[in-house]
């Protein structure tokens, strides 16, 4: 059955409850475990942390040593580029298209920043263009792993051996995902996962540094709690009063039992919720590429497995007769929370005015910043709540002002409800 637009509206309802973008979804189990560790009287970190790095590392398949648990991914980010060796005046290479965490990282060790544009099909950094950004002062490159679409890694880290650059992956929206049957991180010195509320696997706040060099492991677990020689946590435990010593100045970056405990349970529904958000995406595909004015995301290639961290559409204006903005306000008059993913970071105020970076510097990565938003997308949605998102949408394309609609350009979409097209 082929209806228009406003005949698609007409179907829609506004929805009773406001739709929260990014809600995690928390099972009886994870409540129960959580509950566990506030009983057991050990709530800092402890034994639930480290089944938590043994069990987080079975998960991609690597050896349990190497994991270590972290109070975030900006701390993993971090101490990723303490171990290595990335000190005050050095560059570290990332995309502009990320969230400020990244960045802020490398100000932390007080290196430069310094942005390699992205591609616009795969909204990931352009691992073409990363050779023409190495100066002698680079020591490391950062790549995101933009919305749970794997970066072209094979391509880094051919860059990274010529140059001698450390490979730290941002892994914050990818923890699921794989290119050909290889991990996420498998190759790579470090890779960074987040555990915050609206990642594909939370602990509240919290996340997860794995570490291919068992060196760099030992260091880094140092590094989290004060510099202390390992497992001075346990110096109040059964096995007797350890005295501790500090063998370098350290951070506070470690994970408590609280938080391992929520993370236990996640960690299992992974690839459940994956499955879930996987048809998720089928719909919204579906039922948006009709719509004239609304780009949906670019197809991964057949050998990946996506993470389906954010499902990011392009409005495009001239299309739509909407701005992105007006977009996303109407989305939430229409009780649907949206994301932005990202403003990108060389136009924060803070990095325009200590490096000088203006728009049209990375002009890609703008356009994302400009016309994109992120649609709900999370393993506690149903078909429902994305037909009424798609009929937000509709709602918000057939209120614009006839008048503003040019009478040759047919710009109404037409959707079929219900029939594969
Ligand atoms: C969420 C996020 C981070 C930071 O994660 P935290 O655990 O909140 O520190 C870093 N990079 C990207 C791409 C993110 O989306």
């Amino acid at each position: 059955m082929q209806v228009s637009i406003s005949d698609y509206a007409r179907v829609w309802q506004l929805r009773e409850d406001f739709l929260v973008f990014g809600a995690p979804v928390i099972g009886e189990s994870d409540i129960a475990e959580v509950v566990d560790t506030l009983r057991s009287g050990w709530i800092g970190f402890g034994p639930k942390c480290q089944r938590l790095e043994a069990d987080f590392a079975a998960y991609l398949g690597r050896p349990t040593e190497h994991a270590v648990a972290v109070s975030s991914c900006t701390a993993a980010l971090h101490l990723s580029l303490v171990a290595s060796d990335v000190k005050p005046g050095d560059e570290v290479i990332t995309t502009p298209l990320t969230f400020a965490a990244t960045v802020n990282a490398i100000m932390m060790t007080g290196a430069i920043p310094v942005f390699v544009d992205i591609d616009p099909a795969t909204q990931n950094i352009d691992a073409a263009a990363i050779a023409a950004a190495v100066t002698v002062r680079t020591r490391a490159v950062i790549p995101v792993h933009m919305a749970g679409r794997l970066c072209d890694i094979a391509a880094i880290r051919a860059v990274a051996a010529r140059y001698d650059l450390s490979v730290i992956e941002d892994a914050a929206h990818a923890v699921e995902a794989a290119e050909g049957g290889v991990r996420v991180g498998a190759t790579s010195p470090f890779a960074c996962f987040s555990f915050y509320a609206t990642k594909n696997m939370t602990t509240g706040d919290g996340g997860m540094l794995l570490v291919r060099d068992g060196v760099a492991a030992e260091r880094v677990r140092r590094l989290r709690f004060h510099g202390m020689s390992r497992d001075a946590w346990a110096r109040y435990g059964a096995t007797g009063f350890r005295h501790y010593e500090i063998v370098e100045p350290g951070f506070k970056y470690s994970l408590t039992d609280m938080q391992a405990a929520l993370g236990l349970h996640q960690l299992r529904r992974l690839d459940s919720n994956l499955a879930i958000r996987e048809s998720l995406w089928a719909a919204y595909d579906a039922l948006l590429r009709p719509l004239n004015g609304i780009r949906t995301p670019q197809r991964p290639p057949d050998s990946a497995r996506h993470a389906r961290h954010l499902y990011t559409v392009e409005i495009v204006p001239e299309e739509l007769g909407l701005s992105r903005d007006e977009v996303l306000n109407g989305l939430t008059e229409r009780r649907v929370g949206t994301g932005v993913h990202f403003k990108p970071v060389h136009l924060h105020p803070y990095y325009r005015d200590r490096y000088g970076f203006r728009e049209g510097m990375f002009p890609h990565a703008e356009h994302v910043g400009q016309t994109t938003l992120s649609l709900p997308l999370s393993g506690g949605l149903t078909l429902g709540d994305v037909r009424n998102v798609v009929g937000a949408l509709n709602d918000i394309a057939s209120s614009v002002p006839r008048k503003s609609i040019s009478l040759d350009e047919p710009r109404h979409a037409v959707l079929s409800i219900g029939g594969a097209r």
